[in-house]
């Protein structure tokens, strides 16, 4: 199955985008969760407004779905300023770039999406941006050519990626503050949950809502989707509300199990434990065997079997647990007194 095709993807699909932001928090009350993270960006912030200077420029790292571009939102609203969204993909060129940075007030957030994406010749113009708030333009060729330093409003850049590894160190280093989002419990997605149904006018109770977040990967993005294709389920089959039962069922018809993982995850599991002993599987491997690329299989499947519990990463490549097993109802092979395995 392509990773477009999938339910439970955490990465954004078109039929998110109009519910996707009616359901967006606004404020950091309504963001539910990131406790710790929250906590720090209060004082951050208000440290910021009683000084009258702009934010320190702010990475945020996590799987895709949990929250950054939310968040970023939320601070340019809280800190009283517009928000400019943008991606690394999106800054083609150093001049793309240069028109954005010029064009912000004082104050102002530039978020930067998929910031590891950026090619080098942006980020060069990123660094004095960032460290100086200045801009350094080249005028003229050849042997005349002098650069020219522009001074730029004084913004904050927050930039957000699925892969903080990748991102190249003088970039990292220019980052005062860095947070790293955290999957959400069951019990924090269903607050989520609850809260979506209460915008989207669908009625749903508090069992109802933590059976959905509980299959929703500790991921919002999916919980938001997911309940609207059991809303579907509830209309046609029942009377319209969610309840446990209702959910159970039209989550079983999603081929979405009581853990949230779906046919691929257990597809994936299946060829571990039945083609690789259970491991270790390279990544790469993994790859070949599920049709996924092995940039999804990190970004998208692997937190969460991490988080579970289900996948340990060895540097000789993954491993199935037996809670693994178990789940799959699969036997463990007996340990094999410590000789390594001929994969
Ligand atoms: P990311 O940028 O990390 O991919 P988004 O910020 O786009 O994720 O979040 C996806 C959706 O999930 C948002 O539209 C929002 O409705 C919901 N969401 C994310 N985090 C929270 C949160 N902490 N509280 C409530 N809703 C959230």
């Amino acid at each position: 199955m392509g990773e477009e095709e999938r339910l439970i993807t955490t990465g954004f699909r078109e039929e998110d985008s109009d519910v996707e932001s009616s359901l967006r928090p606004h404020v950091l009350a309504d963001y539910f969760g990131q406790d710790k993270l929250k906590e720090s960006l209060n004082v951050y912030m208000q440290a910021a407004i009683a000084r009258r200077e702009p934010l320190d420029h702010i990475l945020l790292y996590g799987p895709p779905g949990l929250g950054k571009t939310t968040l970023a939102g939320i601070i340019a609203a809280e800190m009283g300023h517009n928000i400019r969204v943008t991606s690394g993909p999106a800054i083609e060129r150093a001049g793309d770039l240069a028109s954005i940075l010029t064009n912000l007030n004082a104050g102002d957030v530039l978020f930067i999406d998929e910031i590891h994406r950026l090619s080098h010749a942006v980020e060069e113009v990123l660094y004095p941006a960032m460290e100086d708030y200045a801009l350094d333009i080249m005028i003229g060729k050849g042997p005349s050519a002098r650069s020219i330093r522009l001074d730029l409003p004084k913004f904050t850049l927050i930039g957000a990626t699925t892969r903080a590894g990748m991102l190249t160190s003088p970039l990292r280093d220019r980052f005062g503050i860095s947070f790293r989002l955290e999957l959400y419990t069951p019990e924090q997605l269903a607050v989520i949950v609850e809260r979506s149904a209460g915008i989207l006018k669908i009625a749903c109770d508090h069992d109802g809502a933590l059976e959905i977040a509980s299959r929703s990967r500790g991921t919002p993005r999916i919980a938001n989707r997911l309940i609207r294709r059991v809303r579907d389920f509830a209309e046609v089959r029942g009377d319209g509300r969610i309840t446990v039962e209702l959910a159970q069922a039209a989550l079983e018809m999603l081929e979405i199990d009581e853990l949230g993982l779906d046919r691929t995850d257990r597809t994936m599991l299946r060829a571990m434990m039945e083609k690789f002993g259970g491991g270790p599987v390279g990544l790469d491997t993994l790859a070949a065997t599920t049709g996924e690329d092995a940039a999804t299989i990190e970004d998208v499947y692997e937190p969460y079997l991490l988080q579970l519990g289900f996948l340990l990463r060895t540097p000789r490549g993954r491993i199935c647990t037996q809670a693994a097993y178990d789940h799959m109802g699969i036997k463990m092979p007996k340990p094999d007194n410590g000789q390594t395995k001929m994969f």
